[in-house]
């Protein structure tokens, strides 16, 4: 289990991460989010051991992080870190050699993944050959060579298209599924609500949500409306509580500030006509993220 108690990080004098805390099991996907400089990279830095908190304690089975399990550790970080000039292979087994794997593991372990993200021919091209999503693949390929006990990823699916998304994320998921603790974060909210069941939200430095996705969602007051048919648009924004009413996709979403305020709402609704559909949704986590972060959000 990864468990990070209480730990700040002061940069001089200004407080970048203030009193975090959360856990993380084995098998389990935990999102880490934020807007930008909300303190995220700082925490993923010092979780991996390569900054030291200010104060409070982060442990890996039990154990606090150092030099010694930095094998057990892959981290895809946001910016990329290759070596242009030297090819997949040379790369991967510079990173899988730092890992203190053997060279025949690497290249077993190489051909494996290669092939599962349908690159195998690309195993002798320099890495400046590829194209920028290619080069991703390898990014990500070298932060999983050494099978992580733990594993870090920071926008993974950046530069990559719908189909190289889904190659990923089914690696991420079979990596949990036996048994990694993997740490996610993307801006990409709707990537968050498929994968993560528990998460993290920063706001400079400060935790302003964190649990089970589902319960933020259901502790979330504000739900929305999904109404199809002919309604009575000015009536419905004339009710108390109904924050707006907007028309998307030939459906009608109406936004209210508490679930008891439904009734009021199918009230109206009731005598409109053609009515097909009438449902009472959790908002999303992107409408959330935006609310509770508010307009620091992705500046
Ligand atoms: P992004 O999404 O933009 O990558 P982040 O959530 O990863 O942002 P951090 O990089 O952890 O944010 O930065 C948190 C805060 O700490 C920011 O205000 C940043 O300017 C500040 N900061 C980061 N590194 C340093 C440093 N070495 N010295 C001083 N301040 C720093």
């Amino acid at each position: 289990m990864l468990k990070v108690e209480n730990i700040t990080k002061y940069y001089g004098d200004f407080l970048a991460v203030d009193n975090l805390s959360f856990e993380v099991n084995e098998g389990e996907i935990f999102g880490l989010l934020g807007a930008n400089g909300a303190g995220k990279t700082t925490t993923f830095r010092m979780i991996i051991g390569l900054l030291t908190p200010s104060s409070g304690k982060i442990t890996l089975d039990g154990h606090s992080i150092d030099y010694s399990i930095t094998d057990k550790i892959g981290f895809l970080t946001e910016e990329r870190s290759l070596l242009t000039k030297m090819t997949v292979k040379e790369q991967c087994i510079y990173y899988g050699v730092l890992k203190g794997m053997q060279e025949k593991d690497i290249l077993t372990r190489l051909d494996e993944l290669l092939k599962k993200f349908k690159i195998d021919d690309y195993k002798d091209k320099k890495i400046k050959e590829l194209s920028k999503g290619n080069q991703q693949k390898i990014q990500f390929i070298t932060a999983i060579i050494n099978n992580p006990k733990l594993l870090i990823l920071d926008e993974p699916f950046s530069g990559l298209d719908p189909f190289n998304v889904e190659l990923f994320k089914e690696e991420i998921k079979e990596m949990a599924q036996k048994g990694s603790i993997i740490i996610f974060s993307s801006h990409r909210m709707e990537h968050v609500e498929l994968f993560c069941k528990k998460l993290v939200v920063l706001k400079n430095g400060k935790t302003v949500l964190s649990g089970e996705l589902k319960d933020i969602k259901h502790k979330y007051r504000k739900k929305n409306i999904v109404v199809s048919g002919d309604i009575d648009v000015d009536k419905i924004k004339n009710i108390d509580g109904v924050i707006s009413v907007t028309l998307d996709n030939l459906e009608y979403k109406i936004k209210i500030s508490d679930e008891k305020i439904a009734n009021k709402v199918f009230e109206v609704v009731s005598k409109g006509k053609n009515i097909t559909k009438f449902s009472v949704e959790e908002p999303s986590l992107n409408e959330i993220f935006i609310e509770t972060v508010g307009e620091t959000y992705d500046k």
